[in-house]
């Protein structure tokens, strides 16, 4: 039986406009969802697209739910548009009552990965910040020049509290000799202090699977992908290849949660989740399937990403964020 669908924009403005590999990020754009059925019961889902990391377009996905004609009879979502696969799965779990009972458990800071600014930046802030509770930190690199950044790495590194491990993200913006630079450098500081740099992160663009698998051999410093896996097809795709590597997850741009779980049951792979700046709704989903498919005692979750928008909807229940839209 259909269930009765609605759809809300929404705009958000990053208190700091991010800089990604599209220039200049301002407005946070999705949509919410909420699913009805003849009882009167709801359930909320977000589609939180990135097109530029692999997803379908906000216009895409809502071309597609505003063809459903305002009910959605369960039917598939094709798999170009995986936001809309993980909004309208979400909602659907969230009317089921599948994720919880109500209130949803926030992780606590301590397991959450922190956010450095790039360069000499993160030394400034450094001290105040090591107070705030995170035992991961991560960091942009291939930013500035080589040999500056990694100045700035082994300074940082030498001030670090003892037990903080580091994140290093290239996003794909390193050539082949830049990432062996770096992770000599990084198994120099891993070989002095182990596990100080917990992993480097997509040193290399988005198609470099093989020389990365290669690169994954030779250091011991541990490599993730995240560019090269933004849906549960590329990371089946990179797993068939050989990358035995950490996966960077992104649950509300991966496509159906059912075959992201399924994933992870067949395999056990090293899951990092992370965030795409979703609001309470897609992050509290995100957050639920991050905890039956993660590892135990599981890394970090890239979701430390509360307060960076101008607005205070992470106080909000999703219906009350629902009413206000
Ligand atoms: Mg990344």
């Amino acid at each position: 039986m259909a269930l009765t669908l609605a759809v809300r924009p929404y705009r958000r403005r990053f208190v700091t406009p991010l800089h990604t590999a599209h220039g200049r990020w301002v407005w946070r754009q999705g949509l919410l969802l909420r699913l009805q059925d003849a009882q009167g019961r709801v359930g909320y889902g977000e589609v939180a697209p990135i097109p530029w990391f692999g997803s379908e377009t906000l216009a895409a996905a809502l071309a597609f739910l505003t063809a459903q004609g305002g009910a959605w009879g369960m039917a598939p979502v094709p798999d170009h548009l995986p936001a809309t696969q993980f909004g309208l799965a979400g909602a659907l779990a969230d009317l089921a009552g599948a994720e919880d009972g109500g209130e949803r458990e926030r992780p606590a800071i301590a397991d959450l990965c922190g956010l450095l600014p790039a360069g000499s930046a993160a030394l400034a802030m450094a001290a105040q910040r090591w107070a705030e509770g995170h035992r991961t930190r991560k960091g942009k690199i291939g930013v500035l020049p080589l040999e500056q950044e990694i100045g700035w790495l082994e300074q940082l590194v030498a001030e670090l509290p003892e037990g903080l491990r580091l994140r290093l993200d290239a996003n794909g913006g390193l050539d082949l000799a830049q990432a062996e630079r770096w992770l000599r450098v990084c198994d120099r500081i891993n070989s002095l202090a182990p596990g100080r740099i917990e992993h480097l992160e997509q040193p290399l663009p988005a198609d470099a699977l093989e020389p990365m698998i290669k690169l994954s051999q030779r250091y011991q410093t541990p490599l993730a992908l995240d560019e090269s896996v933004a849906t549960v097809g590329q990371l089946e795709h990179c797993w068939a290849q050989g990358w035995r590597g950490v996966l960077v997850v992104k649950p509300a741009i991966a496509g159906a949660p059912q075959r992201l779980e399924a994933f992870c049951q067949a395999h056990r792979p090293r899951l990092v989740f992370s965030s795409v700046f979703e609001t309470p709704v897609g992050r509290g989903l995100a957050l639920a399937l991050a905890a039956r498919c993660g590892p135990d005692p599981a890394p970090a979750l890239g979701f430390g990403t509360q307060g960076s928008f101008a607005d205070h909807w992470d106080t909000l229940t999703p219906a009350a964020l629902w009413q206000m839209l």
